[in-house]
């Protein structure tokens, strides 16, 4: 009888419960998509303030993304009131780390307001370093030298200890030089990289005994969600600060670990009952999420993998459509279609806020947003970061950071002639030598040169009155709202007029972004509080107001749900990415076939996968086939469809029965492919054999069309 029981234990079954329960000693629920194991780490949550077996203050809990955590804490003030008031410590790897360490900057070298810098700073940084070492940087490029050391950084390794053969992989040896430049470097400017966040903390753990253990006594109870995703550095620093209460409990499921690619190892997920004997482990199978013939798609489809612990999942969602499959012409048409779907579903009355198509690779929203602008439909990208990537943008953060921060050289360099005030290359020179002489940064050495006869001319007047003008902003900081500032900044400093001199369309759209902007920053008190959350907005959280369908990457569709999910592009060579296919053997396709799991997945009432024939991939035109992954969904859960343009059948005549179209596929699937036979599948290949029947490369039959790395590796 579940009469009396507290409303955040009602409708959970009997493992959930178990989970929820079972608070004391280490919990691991292992179990597959949509079982409810968010929903149990909620309400475990929930249960544990409530009982008052901890305060909010004394729980940590990690979400995958910022939006899951503001998701959780408002699910538990809905169970438990306001007694959620105050989780300080319930957010992202990322957010925890960064609070945790500006509470003890000083002792890993830095300054409780260090700058968090992002991916180009990081560039930019290390390609003055690496010309600093007279190396080559086309030989040798940056790009090269940051993924190494996010490698290592996810792998907890500080630059003591990487080892002569990590080191190898740059510049014959040099690997672990830069490194070690590269952090002595950030100290300087008082900033870090996202990387840092953990491993400084995880330095910062191992090297203050003290301050460790007043973590471990102050966190009663620890909960993580996604623990599959979890990379070394992650790991070791949960480790650690649960190794004295163990009350540790974390969720996951192998079939959806998917960043592997960014240093996530799904072992840790399979060692955890070895890490914390006596550990319980829950497994969930009803899945509430999906009805079943969506259900029955995906799990047919992870079937296909050999490198899994395999668990059964059930719905008792009955009715609903088969997942569909749509065949069409190219990437217009495809938008066009989805546009046309997602208008007919608004007009029988559903919510656009429940729909969403996702992709493989970042550059596949474009076409939906030309698309959906043309036909005003409403739609938000997930994923801030495009948002905070233009260079308006940028600008504008610029000039806040270093009146924020006045030791951030990154940020100082960008505006200091941005707009155009005559500060030239020679100036910066001058600058950047005064401010070595000094051991100042940049700032502050610009403010003495220019009082200095070191310098003249107009350059000599504007970077004084650039100097007084940031010190009179900073004042202006502490009175005014962070948006007001920002207003006031951009116009004094002539950016806003700039734009407004330029009458092209684009600028009017810069102008827009910018007042948007100051729009985003009403949300914060302070310009530090701000500029934190844009560091950290590569977590999705640009959403629009209206009503609108969603456009996000699978990746960063992790953990939701939507009613109409629309998959788009499920072409050899866009998914499974060519990177994947090319080089990444077993394990990489298994990665990608775990990523369409976490797609349709997704996925509640209807399931529509597209895929076209040809595509333009960086101005070329190719000729795509399906992707394999469509073909390894069980018959009896989808339904075939072309196109109304019926594009791909115009090759059909040309099709010879005998020849094996599915050759790049494996023998047993190329079988069901050719029994199912439809014209779509043949002929879209058909226009790839003609000229060469031996041997097939999707984004090679136009030249040079092939996709770059880059295009997959970062989720929205
Ligand atoms: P994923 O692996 O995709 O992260 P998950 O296991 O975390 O999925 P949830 O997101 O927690 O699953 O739950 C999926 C859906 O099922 C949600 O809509 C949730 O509200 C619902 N749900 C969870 N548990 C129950 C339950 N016991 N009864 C009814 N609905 C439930
Ligand atoms: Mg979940």
């Amino acid at each position: 009888n579940f009469d009396n029981e507290p409303n955040w234990l009602r409708g959970l079954n009997p493992p959930q419960r178990e989970a929820v329960l079972t608070t004391e000693g280490p919990v691991l629920m292992l179990a597959g998509a949509g079982t409810g194991k968010t929903a149990a780490l909620t309400a475990r949550l929930a249960n544990i303030i409530y009982t008052r077996k901890a305060w909010p203050s004394e729980i940590l809990a990690v979400t995958f993304t910022n939006k899951a955590a503001r998701e959780m804490r408002e699910r538990i003030g809905k169970m438990i009131g306001d007694a959620v008031e105050g989780m300080p410590w319930l957010g992202t790897f990322h957010s925890i780390g960064a609070k945790m360490l500006r509470r003890h900057a000083e002792l890993v070298g830095l300054e409780s307001n260090f700058t968090i810098i992002d991916t180009s700073d990081q560039l930019r940084l290390l390609k003055q370093l690496i010309q600093a070492e007279n190396l080559d940087e086309k030989r040798w490029p940056a790009k090269l030298l940051a993924s190494l050391i996010d490698k290592w950084k996810n792998k907890g390794l500080m630059p003591e200890d990487i080892n002569a053969g990590e080191s190898e992989a740059y510049a014959n040896g040099k690997g672990q030089l830069l490194y070690q430049i590269y952090q002595a470097r950030l100290k300087t400017l008082n900033a870090c990289d996202f990387g840092d966040l953990l491993l400084l903390n995880l330095k910062l753990m191992r090297e203050n005994r003290d301050i460790l253990e007043q973590y471990q006594e102050r966190f009663k109870y620890m909960l993580v969600d996604e623990y599959q995703d979890t990379n070394a550095v992650q790991y070791l620093w949960l480790r650690l600060l649960a190794q004295r209460r163990k009350n540790i409990c974390v969720v996951g499921d192998d079939d959806q670990s998917i960043y592997s690619w960014r240093g996530a190892e799904v072992t840790n997920i399979l060692r955890f009952e070895k890490d914390f004997p006596g550990a319980k482990t829950v497994k969930l199978e009803q899945n509430y999420r999906s009805t079943r013939h969506i259900l029955g798609a995906a799990s047919g489809l992870i079937n296909a993998n050999s490198d899994r612990l395999g668990k059964t999942l059930w719905t008792e969602i009955d009715g609903g459509e088969p997942v569909k499959i749509l065949g069409v012409w190219d990437g217009p048409e495809e938008a066009r279609r989805v546009g046309e779907e997602i208008e007919a579903l608004a007009h029988k009355g559903h919510d656009l806020n429940d729909a969403a198509i996702l992709v493989r690779a970042q550059f596949q929203t474009r076409e939906f947003e030309d698309r959906f602008i043309q036909i005003g439909l409403n739609y938000r990208i997930i994923g801030g970061a495009r948002f905070y990537e233009r260079a308006e943008i940028r600008d504008a953060i610029a000039y806040l950071r270093i009146i924020n921060q006045p030791a951030d050289d990154l940020a100082f360099e960008r505006i200091v002639n941005t707009p155009k005030r005559g500060i030239g290359g020679k100036a910066l020179e001058k600058i950047h030598i005064f401010a070595r002489a000094l051991q100042s940064p940049l700032y502050t050495a610009a403010a003495e040169l220019c009082q200095s006869d070191e310098m003249s001319g107009k350059a000599k007047k504007s970077l004084a009155d650039l100097c007084k003008n940031i010190a009179r902003w900073r004042d202006e900081a502490g009175q005014i709202s962070p948006s007001e500032l920002t207003r006031m900044v951009m116009d004094e400093c002539g950016y806003t007029d700039m734009l407004q001199a330029d009458r092209s369309a684009e600028s009017t759209g810069r102008l827009e972004n910018l007042t948007e902007l100051t729009r985003a920053m009403e949300d914060y008190e302070t310009l530090g509080d701000f500029l934190e959350h844009v560091s950290l907005v590569m977590d999705n959280d640009n959403a629009a107001s209206d009503r609108s369908v969603t456009i996000m990457t699978i990746h960063a569709a992790k953990g939701l749900e939507f009613k109409n999910l629309f998959l788009v592009g499920w072409e050899e060579g866009v998914f499974p990415s060519q990177r994947a296919m090319d080089e990444g053997g077993l394990a990489s396709l298994e990665e990608e076939r775990r990523l369409a799991y976490v797609a349709i997945t997704r996925a509640r009432e209807n399931c529509t996968i597209f895929h076209a024939a040809n595509r333009r991939i960086y101005g070329q035109w190719t000729s795509s086939i399906p992707s394999r992954f469509i073909d390894e969904l069980p018959d009896e859960h989808i339904e075939m469809q072309q196109s109304n343009a019926g594009g791909a059948s115009l090759w059909r005549a040309n099709w010879s029965e005998n020849e094996d179209p599915f050759k790049h596929l494996s023998a047993a699937n190329a079988t069901r492919a050719g029994a199912r036979g439809p014209g779509w599948q043949r002929a879209a290949l058909a226009s790839n054999n003609a000229s060469d029947n031996k041997s097939y490369s999707p984004a090679s039959s136009g030249s040079g069309g092939t996709l770059r790395d880059s295009d997959f590796y970062r989720p929205l």
